[in-house]
């Protein structure tokens, strides 16, 4: 409300819905209003999908419209980036709701940026389990066709590979067809001594990218500068007491601070929300960034 705008720390919930972008209808307004990439529009098309779901309708404009939702958010209290809890059943495309603005972010800032090379990581994907994972790189793989972008799924053993650093082996950049080997170990054929998650978008559950960060840096996790997204799925379960710790130290090795953190969920559960805006606002602090509501 108009008459509220002084009060500036606290926006009520109704300043919210004012600020809420209207909710998507069609698979078609992501190219015509969101202007996303032209190759990911034409991958969701070949895949048929035409009417979002309602977790879709809600969540894609705020995530593919970020200077509005950041700018007017920041008027009203604030907040300079723009994280996302969502919560939404079992089934209903979550998958796709945080793949479209992920794979759709890279594909941009690959455009914005002058030379074709690789500039580390991108974005994270964290689930719970193997099988989530790989259902979600073969989702995003899915997505990225044509775009260029390089879809990994984390393996025990591989190297996370950052920006400006040395490589063994300069591997190809096409992206797509990787293969998608289950195996955990390296093949024996291969000439690097340990592979390489030289990648835009990492699938990866928990415990197993954490390993490959203590190993880089025994001291304390081997911070990510280059990463821009960090998308956990099934949130409620990489946030209870199990998985905690892990979940956190992934988070917190993200310290690039335009990191935006979109957390995915079918309940409620484990405390999500309170953890969440404490460890946003904790990490933002350590950073010696502005906390945010
Ligand atoms: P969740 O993660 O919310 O449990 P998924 O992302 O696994 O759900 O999606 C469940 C199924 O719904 C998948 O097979 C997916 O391809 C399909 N799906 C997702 N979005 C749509 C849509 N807008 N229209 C039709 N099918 C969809
Ligand atoms: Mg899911």
């Amino acid at each position: 409300k108009k008459g509220k705008a002084d009060k500036k720390k606290s926006p009520s919930k109704d300043d919210y819905k004012q600020l809420y972008p209207q909710p998507l209808t069609a698979f078609a307004d992501l190219r015509s209003t969101y202007r996303i990439s032209g190759r990911l529009a034409e991958n969701l098309a070949t895949q048929g999908y035409k009417i979002p779901t309602e977790v879709q309708m809600g969540s894609l404009p705020l995530l593919l419209q970020p200077e509005t939702a950041i700018k007017d958010v920041a008027e009203l209290g604030g907040v300079s980036a723009v994280d996302l809890l969502a919560v939404a059943p079992t089934g209903s495309g979550k998958t796709l709701a945080f793949l479209i603005p992920a794979v759709n972010s890279i594909v941009q800032r690959r455009r914005l940026s002058e030379d074709k090379k690789h500039h580390g990581l991108q974005a994270i994907i964290v689930a719970p389990t193997k099988e989530l994972a790989n259902q979600i790189v073969n989702e995003a793989k899915k997505l990225s066709i044509g775009t260029g972008i390089k879809v990994v799924g984390m393996k025990k053993g591989m190297r996370v590979v950052e920006e400006n650093e040395d490589t063994v082996q300069e591997e190809e950049n096409s992206s797509d067809e990787e293969e998608s080997d289950e195996d955990e170990e390296p093949k024996p054929s291969q000439k690097s001594k340990q592979p390489i998650a030289k990648a835009d978008i990492l699938v990866t559950t928990p415990l197993i990218l954490l390993h490959a960060l203590a190993t880089k840096n025994p001291e304390k996790h081997a911070p990510m500068p280059s990463v821009k997204t960090l998308i956990l799925d099934e949130a409620d379960v990489l946030l209870d007491p199990l998985f905690r710790d892990q979940t956190l130290g992934i988070w917190n090795a993200c310290v690039n601070p335009e990191l935006r953190v979109t957390l995915w969920s079918a309940t409620m559960g484990s405390n999500i929300e309170a953890l969440a805006s404490s460890t946003i606002n904790e990490r933002r602090r350590k950073l010696g960034l502005e906390t945010t509501a």
